[in-house]
């Protein structure tokens, strides 16, 4: 198990990071960069927190020592509620405005080696590799980035029939150590202070011509010819008064592009089959517990939003109006269902006899999935909507009030049982929410990381395991 202070010590480690158009000579020291790595590193000390201890740490059969409780492989609704309480425990640390967390890959990791036999279809090696890789991950508590997407000139043409085929990820040459890989991979958030990264497809996205872009593989993030192209920082650091999130939680992302990177190949999990590519994310049941983590990361966003709103109309003294109560009651009714769809999901979780692992109910544990792109932009939008101009009488920055216009800030800002400081500090918060690059990133993030929202209902459709059911009362009913 590690701490935050081997954490950051881990980042040293000569990796090439740019930002601001500047390798990074060491990203633990950066300005930019440091705050989200003192956030991260918070998490792992909280590993150590006695209080804590028991929620983030468990025993291991598989390592035969202690991990952290979302590398541990559930068997039962219990284990499901433990990795729950972890998740909240972590997520509620930066009110899950860092979304990839450690526990969100820990949990890809573990479902890929409940479900190691897959990777047996390509070769015994490949098995072997993605068993030992998640004893290797759990062990030393590794922190990792992952990346999906590729850099596709255009969108509507498959990889290999693209004008540059070079600038997607693919493999160039096998060696006898390993496979040597370039291109590009988008987007990996994270990346500039993870220990490694992990790639591989979207599910279904590969057609026959691909091969040498279908590749599952994890990667340290120090690799010789790896480059981490960050984008520009929306963070304000050592501003935490006027920037209380993005000061802190600014998760950055990236662009990873590989020159001739060796991956030895007990690190590649599998390689060249389009077929096997394609199904591994559903055939290894990646969503169903990845979902859960990022519902759970949901609550507690809307939870911190649902808050804010409340605290900033009874400051302006709205809160009992008909139409603000509305308003916020549907707030409450839509983290009601968030975190109903959440218990649902366990409540209903079934052992899958194939690895002998629990999952959540797969329908209730997407709900949040699906509704989650167009909740979270309608809280932003009802915090707009419920500040009003409020947002635009706050100063640039709290300490004003120390300063010349402090007297009048202080007699013409206040509000309801709240002093105008009290009332600056809360919609500055309302402001990064709402007002900043970094409130604006969270919309698009929400709106995207679980891939295109759209593409994501249509899976819904498909897969609906009740759609059946529902279709035989209509029959019963009409008499068909
Ligand atoms: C803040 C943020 C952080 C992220 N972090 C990560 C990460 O850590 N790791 C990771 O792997 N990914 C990450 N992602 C990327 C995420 O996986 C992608 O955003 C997601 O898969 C959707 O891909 P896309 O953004 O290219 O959009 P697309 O899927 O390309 O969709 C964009 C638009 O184009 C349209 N479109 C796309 N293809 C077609 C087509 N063939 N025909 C018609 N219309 C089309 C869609 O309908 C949509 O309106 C992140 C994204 C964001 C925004």
């Amino acid at each position: 198990m590690r701490n935050g202070k081997t954490f950051i010590e881990s980042l040293r480690d000569g990796r090439e990071v740019w930002l601001n158009g500047e390798r990074v000579a060491d990203v633990t020291q950066h300005p930019h960069l440091r705050p989200s790595i003192e956030s991260t590193a918070r998490l792992y000390d909280l590993q150590f927190e006695a209080s804590h201890r028991d929620v983030l740490v468990t025993a291991s059969a598989e390592t035969g020592g202690e991990i952290g409780r979302t590398f541990q492989i559930p068997r039962t609704r219990e284990d499901l509620a433990a990795r729950r309480a972890a998740t909240k425990l972590w997520m509620e640390q930066s009110f899950g405005f860092m979304g990839r967390a450690p526990d969100f890959l820990n949990t890809a990791v573990m479902t890929m080696k409940t479900k190691s036999h897959f990777f047996a279809r390509q070769s015994k090696e490949r098995q072997d590799a993605v068993e030992a890789y998640y004893i290797h991950a759990a062990q030393n508590d590794i922190f990792l980035t992952h990346a999906l997407n590729d850099p596709l000139p255009n969108k509507l043409k498959a990889r290999h029939a693209q004008e540059d085929k070079g600038v997607i990820l693919q493999g160039v040459e096998e060696t006898s150590r390993g496979l040597i890989v370039s291109g590009a991979k988008v987007v990996a958030t994270a990346a500039a202070y993870a220990n490694e990264a992990i790639v591989y497809n979207m599910p279904n996205n590969l057609v026959a011509g691909d091969e040498h872009h279908a590749l599952c593989a994890c990667i340290p993030m120090d690799a010789p010819g790896l480059k981490v192209l960050c984008r520009a920082s929306f963070a304000h650091p050592g501003r935490e008064d006027d920037y209380p999130l993005s000061s802190r939680f600014d998760e950055m992302d990236s662009v990873l592009v590989f020159d001739r990177v060796m991956i030895p190949w007990e690190r590649v999990f599998l390689y060249k089959d389009v077929s096997l590519i394609n199904a591994m994310y559903a055939t290894c049941r990646m969503r169903d517990m990845t979902a859960h983590q990022t519902a759970v990361r949901l609550q507690v966003k809307l939870e911190l939003l649902y808050a804010l709103m409340v605290k900033i109309t009874r400051m302006l003294g709205t809160e009992d109006s008909p139409q603000v109560s509305q308003s916020l009651g549907e707030a409450a009714a839509y983290i009601e269902t968030i975190r109903g769809a959440i218990l649902a999901s366990e409540a209903e979780a079934q052992v899958d006899p194939d690895n002998a692992m629990i999952y959540p109910d797969y329908s209730t544990v997407l709900v949040p999935r699906i509704l989650g792109p167009r909740i979270y932009g309608e809280f932003v939008q009802k915090l707009r909507r419920l500040a009003g101009s409020a947002l635009m009488q706050a100063p640039a920055s709290l300490a004003d009030f120390d300063g010349g216009a402090g007297p009048s800030m202080s007699r013409y800002l206040t509000g309801t049982g709240v002093s105008a400081r009290e009332k600056i500090k809360l919609l500055r918060l309302a402001w990064d929410i709402c007002g900043t690059e970094f409130g604006s990133r969270h919309v698009l993030y929400e709106m995207f990381y679980a891939g295109d929202p759209d593409a994501l209902m249509g899976r819904m459709h498909k897969d609906y395991p009740r759609k059946d059911e529902h279709l035989q009362m209509f029959d019963r009913f009409v008499g068909a």
